[in-house]
C-alpha cells in the first residue's frame, strides 16, 4: 500500500457516502497554506490541479508543478507545461487496437533484449469499447442488426482475437465487446466514476484515497465526458501509451475561456441547435487549444445530457475541453443511471470537500476570455455542406445549398450552374431498396426475412466496404428519380445525440406523427438508426416509438459510431453510377458531429449535420433543396400538405415520456455481464501468453518496425538535408485526408498490396479496421480520394510527382504517394510535407502520424497545426515547423520541384525556437526563410531527440 505524501498539509478527511471516513488532497487547504488563489480559478484547472498535487513525486511532477498551476493567471504568456497524470484511459477499437499493437510490439522488444516483457503493463484502468467496426450492411429490417453484427464478426474475427489476448496479457486492460455501444456514450452511462477511490497509508493506518475521475481517450470526442463535469479529452494513441506506461500526458497550460449561459432554450430547440451554435460561435473566437467552461444560470438548468451533446462537439469548436462544472444536475445523472446511492452521496461529498459543488455564478471566476450566449436566441439549425462550424439556420438552408452548388470549386462550392438544379436522372432501381416507399404497414418479421432471401445482384454494392450480398433487400419502387440535393442518406446516428434521450424521443415522436399522417420516407433514402447503448432501444420500445421509427426505415442497425466515423455502407450501385454519371451533388444528413469531405460516404458530397427528429424530416422530405419553415414536407393520406410544424413534438410531450428513459434499473441490467450476454464474443477463441505470437500471414496484425532498430541509446538531432516535398497542401487538410478510415480501394497501393496477400475485394474491410497491419496502413497514407496535392494541380486522390532517381516514371511524373516515398527511401531522400492552415485538423488520429514518418517524412511545416496531430507528429519523431505570418507555399511560389534543407537543428533545440528554411528551386536558385519550430515543450525535445514517445519511455522503463 503506498503512503500518500502530505505536501502543504493537504492530506485531509471527508465522510464517504457509506458513513466512513476517506482521504483527499483538499484543495481548499492548498489554498489556506498560502500556495495560491486556489478558490477563484476556473473549475477545470482546479480539476487538474488535484491531479498535480495528488501526484507530485518530485521527479515526474514537483512541487513546483503544483505552485505554478495553483497560480494560473487568466492572462498570462503560456509556456510552463503541466504534467497530468490521469485517473484512466478509454479507447475506441479502431485507435484501440493499434494501440494493443505497440504495446505487444514494445513486449516483444523487451524479450528480444532478454529482459522481463511484464515491465510493459498500463499502470492505470484502461477500457476498451469495441465500437468502430460495424457498418451499416443491412438496414431498414429487423433482422438488419443481427446481419450486419455477423457481419462484423466475420470481418473482424483476427482482431477480436488480438484484443482478447490483450484481455489476458494485461492486468488492467478490459474490452466491452461489439454491440453494446459507443465508447462516449458508455462511459457517461457507465464507465465514468466521477470519483475514484484506491486504497493508501494514512498516519500508518490503512484507509481509501478518492480523488476525481479525470482521463484521456484516443478519440476525439472524449471530450463528451466534460458534461459531467469530469476532465478528459481526446489524445492520439502514441500519447495514450505513455499515458498507460506511466508518464504524465503534457499539455501547455491552457487559457481558459468563459462562457456563461443564460437564459433557457425556447419550445422546438433542442441540444443539438445548441451544440451547433456553439460549434459556430466558439471557432469564431478561436478556442483552439484551450479549456472553455460553461458556466451561469443557463448552464445550470441543462440536463447532463444537454451538456454531453455540447461538450462531445469540443473538437468541433476547436478546444481542448467544453468543460460544465459539477453539480446537482450531475449527482441527478448518476443516480438515474445506475450508479449506487452510496456512491452518489461519496460523489457529492468529495467535492463539495473540495469546494466544487456548484454552478458558479458570474463574476466568481476570472476567465481568460470572457463570452456570453443568451440560450433564447438558439435556433433550429443545421451545419454543412462540408464543416461542422458552418452552421446554417434551417430555414436558410435552401438558399445555402443552391448558393453552395453554384459556387466555384476553388471557393469550395461545387461548381455546378443554377439550371444544373432543375435536371434530375432516373436511377434505374428494380424491386427491393426502401420500406418508406412501399406499404406503412410495419414490416413483419417474417416479411422481411422473405425479403432478405430475395437474390439482389443488381443491388450490390459499388462504394464503400464490399459485403457479399449485403443491402437492404426490401421493397423499391422500378426507378426512382435522383437530382443535385437529394438525400440519400439519413442517419441517427453518434454518440453526440443518442446519448441524449430527449433528441432521441424527439425523433420516435417526429415518426410517429408522420406515420400518422401517412408520410413515407423517398425510396432512395438509406436509412439508419444506430444507438450508442442498449439503452436508447429499452426507451424507445418502452415508449411505443420504435415502431414508427421502423415503419421509416429507421429500424436499428447496430450499437457503434456506423455513419459517424463513415461506416454508412454501400449505397445500390444503380445510384452510385448515377452519382457518378451526372457527378450529382447528393446529400446526406445525419446527428452526427462530422461532415469532412468523403467522411459520411465517398460519393455524397453535401453532408449536414442535424438533431435526430430534422434527420427524419429529411428523409420524408427526400432533398435538402428544401425550406421546411414553409414547404410542406410531403402530402398526407388525407392528400393534404403536411407540414414541419405539425410533426414536430412539444417540449411537454418529450418531458412526458423522458420519465420512461432514465431508469436506473435499466442501466444496472444492461451494463452487466457483457461477455454473457454475447454468445458471438464468448465463441472467438483467445491466443495466451505474455508475449503476442506474431502470425507473419496476417493481413490485420503485424508487428510494426518501430522498435526494429532499437537500442538502449538515444541517436541525436540533425539538421535535415536535400530534402524533397512529397506534398504540398492546402488549408484544412485533415487527418482523414492524411490517414483515410474508410474504404481502400483496389487500385491503390493499400489494395493491390491486399490481393497480393489474396484478400479478396470484398474482404477488404476499412483503413480503420486494418490500422494493426503497419503495411496496409502506410500505403493508405495520403491515401484519401478527395485529399489534393497542389504539386500535381488536376489530380485529386494521393498521388504526387516524383523526382527519385529510383523511380521508374520520368523525372516529375504522377505517381502514387507511396511510391514516390518508397523511390525516395531506397535512394536515402528525407521528405517534408508543406501544408496550409489547421494541419491534421479532424479526428485524434495516431496513424496519421505513424504513417507519415513510415513513410520517411522528417518534417512537416505548415501555416499552422491542429492540436493533437503536432503533438503527434512529435510522437513519431517528425519534426513540425510553422510559417512565419503571412507566408504560405503560395507566397513561396512552391511547386514541389526544389530541395529543401532544415538548417538550425541540433543537440540545444529549443521549444518553439527559431529555424531555418531554406529551398533550393530547379533552377538552382536558393532562398532561406525563418520558421518557428513547433516542438512546443522542453519534454518533446526528449521525445523527437529519442525518435518518438515510445523509444523514449521505453528506454526510461528499461532503465
Ligand atoms: S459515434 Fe462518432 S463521435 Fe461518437 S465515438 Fe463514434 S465516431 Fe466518435
Amino acid at each position: 500500500m503506498k503512503n500518500a505524501h502530505n505536501l502543504f498539509g493537504t492530506l485531509q478527511e471527508f465522510e464517504t457516502g457509506e458513513g466512513r471516513r476517506g482521504a483527499f488532497y483538499s484543495l481548499p487547504q492548498l489554498e489556506q497554506a498560502g500556495v495560491g488563489p486556489v478558490s477563484r480559478l476556473p473549475v477545470s484547472i482546479r480539476l487538474v490541479l488535484e491531479s498535480v498535487l495528488r501526484n507530485c513525486d518530485g521527479q515526474r511532477v514537483t512541487e513546483q508543478n503544483v505552485r505554478a498551476l495553483a497560480n494560473w493567471k487568466p492572462d498570462a504568456r503560456r509556456t510552463e507545461e503541466i504534467p497530468f497524470v490521469v485517473a484512466r484511459i478509454v479507447l475506441q477499437d479502431f485507435t484501440g487496437v493499434p494501440l494493443l499493437v505497440d504495446l505487444a510490439a514494445m513486449r516483444s522488444a523487451v524479450a528480444r533484449l532478454g529482459k522481463n516483457p511484464k515491465v510493459i503493463e498500463p499502470l492505470v484502468p484502461v477500457d476498451l469499447v469495441v465500437d468502430h467496426s460495424v457498418q451499416v450492411d443491412y438496414f431498414g429490417t429487423p433482422a438488419s442488426m443481427e446481419q450486419n453484427l455477423e457481419m462484423e464478426f466475420r470481418r473482424n474475427r483476427e482482431r477480436y482475437q488480438f484484443l482478447k489476448w490483450g484481455m489476458q496479457a494485461f492486468d488492467t486492460f478490459k474490452v466491452v465487446p461489439p454491440g453494446i455501444g459507443i465508447v462516449h456514450q458508455v462511459n457517461l452511462e457507465y464507465l465514468a466514476k466521477g470519483v475514484l477511490g484506491c486504497p493508501c497509508a494514512l498516519n500508518s493506518q490503512p484507509s481509501t484515497l478518492y480523488y476525481a475521475d479525470t482521463l484521456v481517450g484516443t478519440d476525439s470526442h472524449t471530450t463528451m465526458i466534460n458534461g459531467l463535469g469530469i476532465v478528459g479529452w481526446g489524445v492520439g494513441g502514441i500519447e495514450a501509451e505513455a499515458g498507460m506506461l506511466g508518464q504524465p500526458v503534457y499539455l501547455l497550460t491552457p487559457d481558459v475561456v468563459g462562457v456563461c449561459l443564460t437564459g433557457a432554450l425556447r419550445e422546438g430547440m433542442t441540444a443539438t441547435d445548441l451544440a451547433l451554435t456553439l460549434t459556430q460561435m466558439l471557432r469564431k473566437a478561436k478556442v483552439v487549444g484551450k479549456f472553455v467552461e460553461f458556466y451561469g444560470p443557463g448552464a445550470a438548468a441543462l440536463p447532463v445530457v444537454d451538456r454531453a451533446t455540447v461538450a462531445n462537439m469540443a473538437p468541433e469548436y476547436g478546444a481542448t475541453m467544453g468543460f460544465f462544472p459539477i453539480d446537482a444536475e450531475c449527482v441527478n445523472y448518476l443516480r438515474a443511471t445506475g450508479r449506487s446511492p452510496e456512491h452518489c452521496r461519496t460523489y457529492e461529498n468529495y467535492y463539495r470537500a473540495q469546494g466544487l459543488f456548484g454552478m458558479p455564478p458570474k463574476g466568481q471566476i476570472k476567465y481568460s476570455v470572457e463570452l456570453e450566449l443568451d440560450l433564447a436566441t438558439v435556433t433550429p439549425s443545421v451545419a454543412g455542406p462540408k464543416r461542422p462550424q458552418d452552421r446554417i439556420e434551417l430555414p436558410n438552408l435552401k438558399r445555402e445549398f443552391v448558393a453552395a452548388l453554384a459556387k466555384p470549386i476553388a471557393e469550395n462550392g461545387f461548381g455546378k450552374t443554377a439550371a444544373d438544379l432543375e435536371k434530375s436522372f432516373v436511377v434505374g432501381i428494380h424491386d427491393g431498396f426502401h420500406p418508406g416507399g412501399g406499404s406503412q404497414e410495419p414490416v413483419s418479421q417474417s416479411q422481411a426475412q422473405a425479403r432478405d432471401t430475395n437474390p439482389f445482384t443488381e443491388l450490390e454494392m459499388a462504394n464503400n466496404r464490399p459485403s457479399p450480398g449485403a443491402v437492404s433487400a426490401r421493397a423499391i419502387p422500378s426507378e426512382a428519380r435522383i437530382r443535385h440535393g437529394s438525400v440519400l442518406i439519413a442517419a441517427i446516428t453518434s454518440c453526440t445525440n443518442t446519448s441524449n434521450p430527449s433528441v432521441m424521443l424527439a425523433a420516435g415522436l417526429l415518426a410517429k406523427k408522420a406515420v400518422e399522417r401517412g408520410l413515407r420516407v423517398n425510396p432512395l433514402v438509406k436509412t439508419s438508426l444506430a444507438p450508442g447503448s442498449r439503452v436508447v432501444s429499452d426507451y424507445l420500445a418502452r415508449t411505443g416509438l420504435q415502431p414508427y421509427l421502423d415503419q421509416l426505415g429507421f429500424n436499428l442497425v447496430g450499437y457503434g459510431c456506423t455513419t459517424c466515423i463513415g461506416n454508412s455502407g454501400p449505397l445500390p450501385a444503380a445510384i452510385d453510377e448515377a452519382i457518378g454519371k451526372h457527378d450529382l451533388v447528393a446529400a446526406s444528413v445525419l446527428s452526427g458531429n462530422r461532415n469532412f469531405e468523403a467522411r459520411i460516404h465517398q460519393n455524397i458530397k453535401a453532408n449536414f449535420l442535424m438533431s435526430p427528429p430534422l434527420v427524419v424530416a429529411f428523409a420524408l422530405a427526400g432533398r435538402v433543396d428544401i425550406d421546411l419553415s414553409r414547404e410542406p414536407i410531403g402530402q398526407g393520406k388525407d392528400g393534404r400538405d403536411v407540414y414541419l410544424k405539425d410533426l414536430w413534438p412539444s417540449l411537454q410531450e418529450v418531458r412526458d415520456l423522458l420519465q420512461a428513459a432514465l431508469k436506473p434499473e435499466v442501466f444496472r441490467q444492461l451494463y452487466r455481464d457483457f461477455a454473457a450476454q454475447n454468445p458471438k464474443w464468448n465463441q472467438i477463441p483467445a491466443p495466451t501468453g505474455e508475449v503476442y505470437q506474431w502470425d507473419t500471414r496476417s493481413t490485420y496484425i503485424q508487428e510494426p518496425p518501430f522498435f526494429a532498430q532499437f537500442g538502449p541509446q538515444p541517436g541525436g538531432i540533425g539538421e535535415i538535408k536535400g530534402a524533397r516535398a512529397l506534398g504540398i497542401f492546402g488549408d484544412s487538410v485533415t487527418t482523414d485526408h492524411i490517414s483515410p478510415a474508410g474504404s481502400i480501394k483496389q487500385s491503390s497501393p493499400a489494395g493491390k498490396y491486399l490481393l497480393e496477400q489474396g484478400v479478396p475485394f470484398e474482404e477488404f474491410n476499412s483503413y480503420g479496421s486494418r490500422r494493426g497491419n503497419d503495411r496496409v496502413m502506410t500505403r493508405g497514407t495520403f491515401a484519401n480520394v478527395r485529399i489534393k496535392n497542389l504539386m500535381a494541380p488536376g489530380t485529386e486522390g494521393g498521388v504526387t510527382r516524383c523526382f527519385a532517381r529510383a523511380c521508374p516514371c520520368p523525372p516529375g511524373g504522377v505517381v502514387p504517394i507511396y511510391d514516390a516515398a518508397m523511390a525516395y527511401q531506397k535512394e536515402g531522400t528525407p521528405l517534408l510535407v508543406i501544408a496550409g492552415q489547421e494541419y491534421g485538423t479532424g479526428s485524434s488520429r495516431d496513424w496519421a502520424a505513424k504513417g507519415t514518418a513510415l513513410l520517411g517524412v522528417k518534417a512537416v511545416v505548415a501555416q499552422s497545426y491542429e492540436r493533437i496531430h503536432r503533438s503527434n507528429l512529435v510522437g513519431m519523431g517528425v519534426l513540425p515547423l510553422q510559417f512565419k505570418e503571412g507566408v504560405t507555399a503560395q507566397t513561396l511560389k512552391l511547386d514541389g520541384a526544389e530541395t529543401y534543407d532544415v538548417l538550425g537543428l541540433g543537440p540545444g533545440l529549443k521549444p518553439q525556437q527559431d529555424l531555418t528554411l531554406r529551398l533550393t528551386r530547379a533552377n538552382g536558385q536558393m532562398e532561406t526563410i525563418p520558421v518557428t519550430c513547433r516542438i512546443d515543450t522542453p519534454v518533446e525535445v526528449d521525445y523527437y531527440q529519442h525518435g518518438g514517445i515510445l523509444p523514449f519511455v521505453l528506454r526510461q522503463l528499461l532503465r
